[in-house]
Formats: structure tokens, C-alpha cells, sequence
């Protein structure tokens, strides 16, 4: 078999210099190209995000079989490449970041999982055709709430485009929802919102849920009630946030203290 040459383009440099403590939903990085490569740049700022090609030079790459337990203790295992854990035979990571700004030959991004000193080999713009709004995928949910909830957020925040008050409170009903129901991106899952618009949005996105084909969303503008209904089969959840004014704190709040939920199960 022939041999590749890659020659590396540029690094990263960003807080994070102990694989185990970068955060599985990324951070904030940079990433300095060689000189030599700088005018590739050029016109990349029309794109808000951008996919990174980098090596995880620490990576093992005689696994052929991976648990993905970081997310999850009890996972079962899978193929590498039926996963995006760095060790497989090429360590090549993928993953998508959002372009915040370029200064010379930096470019400054958000989301980039990769070490401190990475060695980035490519960069290519993320595409509207990218998108698959609905795709089937491994069910592996991370075993801790804050982690579901980082990547939610993370999810939650590209759908939305801002992180504000009522955004949060959905991923908050999202991630109570999910608990109950499983993965909510499920064609069986029904969601009706009755709020804000923001809540509105968010819950379709986190969800998928479709006005059609299959119909599974329904959506009141409401400017007193904050309220998400999920359904699945016989059981349906409700949950009512109870005092507008716990938004604020909402983190610290207890989701019986924070939501009025309804459980449902109709034999
Ligand atoms: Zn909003």
C-alpha cells in the first residue's frame, strides 16, 4: 500500500492540554495557520461555521473496537468507525466549529474538541446541503445530566442562534423530556408548546419535530404560560414552568421546584 504525506497547515492553541479535561461539546480555540498557507483564506468569513481536519497524535491506532465510556460507563462497544473516538487506524478528527472572527493568519473558533499543540491538516466550509435535519443515529446517551445537557445546549444553540432565557428553559424541559421518553429526534414522540416563541423554536429543533410528514408539532403563542407537552403511546408528560421569575435562577431549582409536571399513563 501506498504511502500518504500530509504536511500539517496550521495548530491549535487552546486551554486544553489534558485529553481526558478537553469538554466533549468543545470550547474556544484558536488556530494559527503556517504563513506559508494564510492566503487560503481568502473570502472563508462568508461562512459562520467551518469543519477542522486535525490529528489526535496521541491517539491508539490498533483499536479496531471502542466503548464510548467517557459519555456513557455501560455503553456497549462499537466499531471505530461507527464512532468519532480519536483512536482508529488514521487519527484524522473531524468536527464542526463556528467561525468567530479571523485576525491575520488566527482563526478564532468555538466548539473545537482538540488538544493544545493539534496538528490541523484541513479546513472546509459547512454547507446548508450538510444539513440532515432528522438523521438515525447510535443511541449512546451520556450517563451524567450536565453532560446530556452540555451537548443539548450545544444542539439547542445552532438551532436558535441565541442563547437567552427561554432557550434554556427549553433544553431544560427538553432534557426532563428526554429522560422520560428517551431520544426525542423519535417519530412517535408528539410535542406541543404553548409559550414564547423562543421555546417554541428551541423544542422544534432539539426535538425535529415536524409540523408534517409526520405531523408531531404543535405550537400557541402564549404570553403567560410556558408549556411543553410530550407524548409517546399512552403516556404523555407535561411540564409547566410555575413562576416566570425563576427563570433567572432556574439552574439551582429542583425541575419539581422549576416545572408543575404531569404525568399521564392511559391504560
Ligand atoms: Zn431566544
Amino acid at each position: 500500500m501506498n504511502t500518504i504525506n500530509l504536511q500539517p497547515i496550521g495548530v491549535v492553541h487552546s486551554v486544553n492540554s489534558n485529553s481526558m479535561k478537553v469538554p466533549l461539546q468543545g470550547g474556544d480555540a484558536v488556530i494559527e495557520l503556517l504563513p506559508q498557507y494564510e492566503g487560503a483564506l481568502e473570502r472563508i468569513e462568508e461562512n459562520s461555521h467551518v469543519w477542522i481536519l486535525s490529528w489526535f497524535h496521541e491517539a491508539r491506532r490498533d483499536v479496531l473496537t471502542r466503548a464510548p465510556t467517557r459519555v456513557n460507563p455501560d455503553a456497549p462497544s462499537y466499531g471505530v468507525f461507527a464512532l468519532r473516538t480519536p483512536a482508529r487506524p488514521n487519527p484524522i478528527a473531524l468536527t464542526l466549529v463556528a467561525l468567530d472572527r479571523i485576525e491575520g493568519n488566527c482563526l478564532y473558533v468555538s466548539g473545537l474538541d482538540a488538544l493544545d499543540g493539534t496538528s490541523v491538516l484541513d479546513i472546509k466550509p459547512y454547507y446548508e446541503q450538510d444539513i440532515v435535519f432528522s438523521p438515525r443515529t447510535s443511541k449512546i446517551t451520556a450517563s451524567i445530566r450536565e453532560m446530556r445537557k452540555a451537548f443539548m445546549e450545544k444542539e439547542a444553540i445552532r438551532h436558535h442562534r441565541e442563547n437567552c432565557d427561554d432557550m434554556r428553559l427549553a433544553v431544560r424541559m427538553a432534557l426532563i423530556a428526554e429522560e422520560q421518553f428517551g431520544k426525542l429526534n423519535d417519530d412517535e414522540i408528539l410535542v406541543e408548546v404553548n409559550g414564547s416563541n423562543c421555546l417554541g423554536d428551541t423544542l422544534q429543533g432539539i426535538s425535529r419535530a415536524r409540523l408534517a410528514n409526520p405531523p408531531r408539532f404543535k405550537f400557541r403563542h402564549s404570553a403567560d404560560v410556558m408549556k411543553s407537552t410530550w407524548v409517546k403511546g399512552n403516556k404523555s408528560v407535561c411540564l409547566e414552568l410555575r413562576d416566570k421569575a425563576d427563570l433567572a435562577i432556574s439552574e439551582d431549582l429542583a425541575d419539581e421546584v422549576l416545572f408543575r409536571i404531569e404525568t399521564v399513563i392511559n391504560q
